[in-house]
């Protein structure tokens, strides 16, 4: 990949100020974007709007801003950009990817616990596919992703039936009927996940009404032209499920890195949950200090604009050690 074509982003979720354990993600994006000579965006991703705090993207802005930490392009807000997700849900069903869930928490429950196979992740539990073969006369609360790869032949077989270029949309399901998704990360090296084992068929549009972060990351990612994206390790798991999603869209799948995360008291990711304090900008050096020595680059004393640029030159050749060499 030429160097021109790097675009990375920043994509924090305004449901506070940003913290500790959030700078490390953006400064580590905003470094390797510097290192190879691209572009730095940042997206403010406003979608889960309950959890969000107003002003709070604001004032993410501003901290970014008071560490020396500048998009390429104005932001882009996730909540003015429901017609873009709309659109790619609509592509998905219309391919027959994706369907109607009219399961609560609880229908879930004890369709797995009748199944006698209670598949639990993270807490979530692993949706067992009620609702593939239709809703039962139940009304439509969610929209999910049909990820088996065996199911999504037999139904797409039925599909095929009835389209003329059958070779065309043959070809272009096979990577998709795959659910396991394997992916090279440049810090945390070959990844891989059996998203129909360990996940099931995922929510796409909430019960609420809200876009899932799965689709509007992926879609926003797509739209933005992003070709690196540098995040937290905590989204990790998220990243076969992103995959197969730009797989069913057609999309392309950007290169990963995940940084190491800012552990709290209580040895979970730093969150504002467990005492993550907001960022002090009124010392951004420091702040930034911080965030660099989790990511394995010296400490800088002087201007901020000579920390960071110090930091430039060290991660094209130490930090977090990118598997992928950078070009
Ligand atoms: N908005 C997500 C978060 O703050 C990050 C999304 C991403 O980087 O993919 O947790």
């Amino acid at each position: 990949m030429g160097s021109q074509a790097y675009r990375g982003r920043f994509a924090p979720s305004p449901t506070g100020p940003l913290h500790a354990g959030s700078l490390v993600a953006a400064l580590a994006s905003w470094l390797d974007a510097r290192a190879h000579q691209g572009q730095w965006l940042v997206r403010i991703e406003d979608v889960d709007t309950p959890r969000c705090l107003p002003g709070a993207g604001q004032t993410i802005l501003e901290q970014l801003a008071a560490c020396g930490l500048f998009p390429d392009e104005p932001p882009v807000y996730q909540s003015q950009r429901g017609a873009l997700y709309q659109q790619a849900l609509d592509r998905l069903v219309a391919a027959g990817w994706a369907y109607p869930c009219g399961c609560t928490r609880q229908d879930i429950a004890r369709a797995l616990a009748a199944s006698g196979q209670a598949r639990q992740r993270h807490g979530e539990l692993v949706y067992p596919g009620t609702c593939r073969q239709g809703l039962n006369g139940r009304p439509a609360r969610a929209w999910r992703l049909r990820v088996d790869k065996n199911e999504q032949k037999s139904a797409f077989a039925q599909e095929v039936q009835a389209l003329v270029a059958i070779d065309l949309i043959a070809n272009s399901s096979t990577d998709l009927m795959e659910a396991e998704v394997a992916w090279q990360d440049r810090l945390l090296g070959r990844q891989h996940q059996n998203v129909s084992r360990d996940v099931g068929d995922f929510v796409l549009r909430r019960a609420d009404g809200l876009w899932a972060y799965q689709l509007s990351v992926v879609v926003d990612d797509a739209a933005q032209g992003i070709t690196h994206v540098v995040r937290g390790a905590d989204l990790a798991d998220n990243t076969a499920r992103q995959i197969l999603l730009q797989r069913a869209l057609g999309l392309p799948t950007p290169q990963y890195l995940h940084t190491p995360l800012v552990l709290g008291a209580n040895g979970e990711k730093l969150s504002k949950q467990n005492g993550a304090q907001a960022l002090h900008t009124s010392r951004p050096l420091a702040a930034l200090n911080q965030a660099a020595a989790v990511l394995g680059l010296p400490p800088q004393t002087g201007d901020t604009a000579d920390a960071l640029a110090a930091w430039v030159n060290a991660w094209k050749d130490t930090a977090c050690r990118p598997h992928a060499p950078l070009s």
